[in-house]
């Protein structure tokens, strides 16, 4: 069994910076946490006291029923994946493997079953006399997973294992270390800034900011119901769109969103919950997936800007659209022939728009 939970903990490094605040986190067994966030947010911080590479300064981090604050890391059970691999480049493949075994004195028959068990499940078998430098990224990225995997742990820590690898490589990766997580039963913790990587990997994404967790959910809660602004700008490609503006309601659950260019209808359930809040400034956002094409609305529900940029990406294509003041980014099918300076109309769902309170960023549906 392996349930991790952080209990109140903080973080101070020596010279006193403040790295994770307050932190409370309940990982259960067999479950693929991802810690999410931009560079510096404390993810990494997050994963080295798991690992016992940090101490914590205060509160209590619990493996099952035991506080492990003190515990030593080789008595922790938890094998690391580090973005650099930390291969020995004079061993060979199957050493770097074997190595904790070998630390860990285990019988030579049994080392020579869990390397060739882990190289072949890894499809790496005909690599095992090579030494790191004949290998390419992807082949050493799977080395340093082999050696975590040999270890049988009972907790797999993984800190942005894939950031070394070119873009398709990385894809399929991530697929294999799902796979990988299936089979091997084992709770996972996963850090990464890469938003896409979280949302397909992760049970549960922990989202974090300066040392404080934003929000931890579903991949789909994170998405769908970002708790404030960062969560909801920090996920989603091209980013979520925002424009300020203000509620104005006009029965129970009648409201308008009026912005400076014109206005959108609140859907009935939002407009009941921002008239029961009694908010009147607010920041929308639209995800850059939720409109389409030409207006095809009622009045209410459209909005009309003028393009500013067509970005074709393939199977669809980024339109920047002027409203105001603010540009948009929305991404759109491809069959849509527009070029700067259209004036443009979109059909916004209603039903997929956030608001935010315009001066804290927190949700308010
Ligand atoms: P990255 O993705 O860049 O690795 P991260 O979210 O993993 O970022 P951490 O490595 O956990 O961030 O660092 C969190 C903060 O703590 C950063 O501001 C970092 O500068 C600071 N920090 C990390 N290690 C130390 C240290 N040994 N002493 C002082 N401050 C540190």
């Amino acid at each position: 069994m392996a349930r991790i939970r952080f209990e109140n903990v903080n973080k101070k490094y020596s010279n006193g910076f403040h790295a994770v605040k307050d932190l409370n986190l309940d990982i259960q067994h067999k479950e693929f946490i991802v810690l999410l966030g931009p560079s510096g947010c404390g993810k990494s911080t997050t994963l080295n006291m798991i690992a016992g590479l940090e101490e914590v300064s205060d509160g209590a981090l619990m493996f099952d029923d035991q506080m492990v604050n003190y515990m030593p890391p080789h008595k922790r059970d938890v094998a690391m994946v580090f973005q650099s691999y930390a291969l020995y480049p004079h061993k060979t493949v199957f050493d770097n493997i074997a190595f904790g075994l070998h630390m860990r004195k285990q019988p030579k028959p049994e080392i020579e079953r869990r390397v060739r068990d882990a190289a072949r499940r890894l499809e790496i078998e005909h690599l095992l006399d090579r030494r790191p430098g004949q290998l390419s990224g992807g082949q050493r990225q799977r080395v340093a997973l082999g050696r975590a995997m040999v270890r049988d742990p009972a907790v797999f820590l993984m800190d942005e294992p894939l950031s070394n690898l070119d873009a398709a490589l990385r894809i399929s990766m991530r697929a294999e270390i799902k796979q990988l997580h299936q089979a091997m039963q084992t709770t996972f913790v996963y850090v990464t800034h890469d938003q896409a990587e979280a949302l397909t990997l992760a049970d549960r994404i922990v989202v974090m900011r300066d040392g404080v967790v934003q929000q931890i959910g579903t991949p789909d809660d994170i998405y769908e119901r970002p708790a404030n602004t960062f969560v909801a700008s920090f996920l989603g490609s091209p980013p979520i769109n925002y424009i300020d503006g203000e509620i104005e309601v006009s029965g129970p659950a009648e409201a308008l969103f009026r912005h400076r260019e014109g206005m959108l209808r609140l859907p009935e359930e939002t407009a009941r919950k921002v008239a029961a809040a009694g908010r009147r400034s607010v920041r929308l956002g639209i995800r850059a997936e939720d409109v389409s094409e030409l207006g095809e609305g009622s009045e209410g529900q459209v909005l009309h800007g003028t393009v500013n940029s067509v970005l074709p990406v393939g199977s669809d294509q980024y339109l920047g659209m002027q409203l105001g003041g603010d540009e948009l980014f929305f991404r759109v099918g491809k069959d849509l022939r527009h070029r700067n300076g259209d004036n443009v109309s979109l059909t916004v769902d209603l039903n997929r728009l956030h608001l935010f309170d315009a001066e804290t960023g927190a949700s308010l549906v």
